[in-house]
């Protein structure tokens, strides 16, 4: 492949272009070498003209400028237009990967847990006016521990392509429409005879000018320049369901990219992460907490409150002569299973805490109780866990 020309080159623009001077500079360009207007110098004025959009396509969307003036073509994900076929409309095709849930690409190894959702360039087709189905979307969301305990509802927003309100999605300028394929005459393919040594035999093949779509457009639309849809932002109300743990999904069917030409729309996968807890923890559907006690709740036995990932408060009566590190089960109070209607239970580990300062009187009352208890216990053999 021939070397390619720096995109701000190409549309005779400064680096520092506004999007008004892009665009100027854009249409003067593509009228001038719309194949169209060039039927002496067909090949070149296409050549050129596919150069011109390249160059706008990537320009003219924020995003993937910054990702030029970065990277140049050379992005991080393979910034590089193939020479793709079809017609003359084909838009940078090879920029694709800017879009879809490249856009959330910072997921780090989930990634590979949900490739198999998303078809990566495999669905990618030759022509703006074939049908498309839209991409996948996938972020990933954060929310409190208390809020994976009872369940929430967020508001997200994501920059995804919508069907061009402009053009209502055909791609072609407004009071236009597309025109049949005159190579192929509207039908998509191209017949073809080919002369075997068994004699002629008939094949088709799909029209490269239309990309099979049989549709041609002559005029594209300024807005979306003629792919028929637009990236924008949108606000999405997400429920997220009582009880959900880390690394779980939600799927939005019909909420990630807009279909090209009628194709159907992709799904948002919504990755969940929870953050960490400065007292709880989870396993399963289990609360897993230490609770301090003192030496003489300890030793006495003692009613203490605890605090439950709701907010209310659970009076537990510890008996007399508890050991630190041990477990007590308040049942039921735990997560709420998804998938069934049961919950976990909350489980904490009383931790006897040593005193560290002691006022006076303290000190003096431990030393007659330690006159009264000055035999060092005997060592108690023990399995490994205790
Ligand atoms: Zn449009
Ligand atoms: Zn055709």
């Amino acid at each position: 492949m021939a070397q390619k020309r720096d995109y701000y080159e190409v549309l005779g623009v400064s680096k520092s272009a506004t999007d008004e001077e892009l665009k100027k500079a854009y249409r003067k360009l593509a009228k001038k070498y719309h194949p169209d207007a060039n039927p002496d110098n067909k090949q070149e004025a296409e050549k050129n003209f596919k150069e011109v959009n390249e160059a706008y396509e990537v320009l003219s969307d924020k995003q993937k400028r910054q990702m030029y003036d970065q990277f140049g073509f050379d992005g991080p994900q393979g910034f590089n237009s193939g020479s793709q076929g079809g017609g003359y409309y084909s838009y940078g095709s090879g920029f694709d990967g800017f879009g879809g849930f490249s856009d959330f690409s910072d997921f780090g190894d989930l990634g590979d847990i949900f490739s198999s959702f998303f078809g990566g360039g495999s669905s990618r087709t030759r022509s703006s006016t074939a049908s498309r189905k839209g991409s996948d979307l996938k972020l990933s969301l954060d929310i409190t521990f208390e809020e994976a305990y009872s369940g929430v509802e967020k508001e997200i927003s994501i920059n995804r392509n919508e069907i061009c309100h402009a053009c209502n999605g055909t791609g072609a300028k407004r009071g236009t429409s597309p025109e049949k394929c005159s190579v192929c005459g509207g039908t998509g393919k191209i017949k073809q005879i080919v002369t075997t040594p068994f004699g002629q035999m008939s094949t088709q093949k799909i029209c490269s000018h239309c990309g099979g779509s049989g549709k041609v457009i002559k005029e594209p639309c300024p807005d979306c320049r003629g792919k028929g849809i637009n990236k924008k932002v949108v606000k999405l109300k997400v429920k997220i369901p009582e009880g959900i743990d880390e690394g779980q999904t939600i799927v939005l069917k019909g909420e990630g990219e807009a279909g090209r030409n009628g194709g159907e729309k992709g799904n948002l996968y919504i990755v969940i992460h929870i953050k960490k807890h400065s007292i709880y923890t989870r396993k399963a559907e289990h609360v897993l907490c230490d609770i301090p006690i003192t030496i003489t709740g300890a030793t006495l036995g003692t009613e203490i409150e605890i605090p439950m990932v709701d907010g209310t408060k659970e009076k537990y009566r510890i008996p007399e002569g508890t050991q630190t590190g041990t477990k007590f089960t308040i049942k039921n109070r735990g997560f709420k299973s998804v998938n069934g209607n049961w919950r976990g239970d909350f489980v904490f580990t009383v931790i006897v805490q040593t005193p560290k300062h002691l006022t006076r009187e303290q000190r003096e009352l431990l030393l007659e109780l330690s006159k009264t208890m000055n035999e060092q216990p005997p060592i108690r053999k023990k399995g490994i866990f205790g």
